[in-house]
């Protein structure tokens, strides 16, 4: 880095976090071998002042000053950097220093890299149409372009005359076509949704390794990791497509509709929000959707895929332990560090957050008899954006924001299901269009369930998890206990005989903890666990089918998919 000198210190940082990914990262952990020269090449004496802070002394005839240091990076996720023989893929705060003076500043980044490579993607500007030399106009600008580097298959398209590029790295065969025309579509839908497309130009990068999945959301680009059988149409393909579709999303809301408190980053330590039941909430409630209105989900997997968050919030008993206001506040210690005991106590804000979302939708369709809708909210927040970038969005202004748009006052919905764990009656809201959830729980309805989840280890089984409220906890079996015999005979690791466990019945489990063996019964219960499925109305009342059509109406029947 070259810096401009002057001062008599200046302390040079690393961020702790990434923007989009609540927890503290501390990248100067990869940091090695630090070094400060003035102009002349002479060293410069440097101290560390904190974990990821160096203060450089003694610059007061030395004009600009040069700091070098190395990078260990071989973590390949969408928040870290990880560079190969084969391929590089950097995250700038995970590896570029910044200091607050310059922070500000435009800066200039030079990129050496083997020949055999042939694609560099980033959303960074090119200086002079140097493919190698990139600009950016803040630092915090840099935060926000990824960069890939190595050999990718690259094609564009334009919407409404805004360059959309896309690069995929990694091995995987690729109906290109097919991919840029879905793409288009969640691009076209999306846009819709807020009446408006801000961008100048765009990129979308992923990488493609197995068993990847996960995304990071960017000004003008996005970062995505996916499975090789991702690119295959079929369930893997459309939920892709749901996280290209919320990386998108969130060119608006987040990157530019912003909660208050996020607005001017401080990349040293934690930045709270009570509200990411909103920004990643809604958005993953639009991913979805939008998928479904471009056509890629038809109704029938839109639906499943409305059932699949309600199950997932239902069957985690932490909805009644913690609200998705806390969930969010708490996101840096909680939601980004599970334990064996996150589903006891905590509650996702992404899937219930996008439960909320559908009960609100179906609440102001229902209440406006379909003038109104959650777009409509989506779109004031957008413009309340464009009139004056420094809104940003508090707890207190998004109940009046509802209000203002829809005339209807969603405070009490706030205290029971945002503030509070009092359970949303979905067959209330999905009842105004005429859908009723009923519970089927298929295999499950036979056999017994212990509330425990128990895995096979060498030659003994052992228990990962225990369900707060269910038998094994009400009884005493804990995590990490070895069972070396169910009703006095050796399990060694036989799994099954776990799985066989009927209604009703009484297990001794003999379990080995700490050094000592102890005898626990256990009694099998009904499943704990519930599965549901969407069944329709026989006949709709006008404004049941006036609620469905405005939701649902239009998508893509059962026959089509992809
Ligand atoms: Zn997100």
């Amino acid at each position: 880095m070259d810096i401009p000198g002057g001062s008599d210190s200046i302390d040079v940082k690393l961020p702790v976090w990434i923007p989009g990914s609540y927890m503290v990262r501390e990248y100067a952990k990869n940091i090695e071998s630090f070094n400060a020269t003035n102009f002349k090449g002479e060293l410069l004496t440097w101290k560390k002042i904190r974990k990821n802070v160096w203060r450089i002394y003694d610059l007061k005839k030395s004009g600009n000053i040069q700091v070098s240091y190395d990078v260990y990076a071989y973590r390949l996720t969408v928040r870290t950097c990880f560079v190969n023989a084969q391929y590089g893929y950097l995250n700038a705060p995970a590896f570029i220093m910044y200091t607050d003076e310059f922070r500000n500043d435009s800066l200039e980044i030079t990129f050496n890299y083997p020949n055999s490579w042939s694609n560099l993607s980033t959303a960074l500007k090119r200086k002079d149409d140097n493919k190698n030399i990139r600009v950016a106009g803040t630092y915090d600008e840099l935060v926000d372009c990824p960069i890939a580097l190595g050999n990718a298959t690259t094609f564009k398209f334009e919407y409404n005359g805004i360059p959309h590029d896309v690069a995929v790295f990694g091995e995987v065969a690729l109906d290109t076509s097919q991919l840029k025309e879905d793409i288009f579509k969640i691009v076209d839908e999306s846009s819709k949704i807020y009446g408006a497309n801000p961008l100048k130009d765009y990129l979308f990068i992923f990488h493609v390794f197995p068993k990847g999945h996960g995304g990071l959301e960017h000004m003008n680009s996005t970062s995505m990791i996916a499975d090789p059988a991702a690119f295959v149409p079929g369930d893997r393909y459309r939920k892709m497509m749901s996280l290209v579709s919320h990386e998108y999303f969130h060119l608006w809301l987040v990157k530019r509709i912003k909660p208050k408190s996020l607005i001017q980053i401080n990349y040293d330590e934690e930045m709270y929000t009570s509200l990411l039941w909103l920004f990643e909430g809604f958005t993953s409630f639009y991913d979805d959707y939008i998928v479904a209105r471009a056509g890629i989900h038809n109704q029938h997997q839109y639906l499943e895929s409305v059932v699949d968050n309600i199950e997932t919030t239902i069957n985690t008993p932490g909805d009644q332990i913690q609200s998705v206001a806390e969930a969010s506040y708490d996101a840096w210690i909680k939601f980004y560090r599970s334990n064996e005991n996150s589903k006891n106590s905590t509650v996702s804000y992404y899937s219930k957050g996008a439960m909320i979302a559908t009960a609100i939708n179906l609440h102001i369709i229902h209440e406006t008899k379909g003038k109104k809708s959650l777009n409509d909210v989506m779109k004031e927040l957008y413009e309340m954006h464009l009139a004056d970038p420094a809104f940003g969005v508090t707890e207190s202004n998004i109940l009046s924001i509802f209000l203002d748009v829809t005339g209807l006052d969603m405070s009490g919905f706030f205290k029971d299901h945002i503030y509070g764990t009092i359970p949303i009656d979905y067959n209330k809201y999905l009842g105004y269009a005429g859908i009723e959830l009923i519970r089927t729980d298929g295999h499950r309805a036979v056999s017994g369930d212990l509330g425990a989840t128990i895995i096979a280890g060498n030659d003994f089984l052992r228990v990962q998890r225990v369900r707060r409220n269910g038998p094994a906890w009400e009884s005493g079996l804990n995590v990490n206990d070895k069972i070396i015999a169910i009703n006095n005979k050796d399990v060694a690791d036989d799994i099954s005989l776990i799985n066989d466990i009927e209604i009703g019945e009484e297990v001794t489990f003999t379990v080995l903890r700490m050094g000592a063996t102890y005898d626990i019964n256990v009694t099998a219960v009904p499943s704990l666990v519930q599965d549901l499925e969407v069944t329709f109305f026989k006949k709709l009342n006008e404004q049941q089918e006036l609620v469905r059509m405005k939701w649902i109406g239009g998508m893509e029947d059962s026959n089509s998919s992809r």
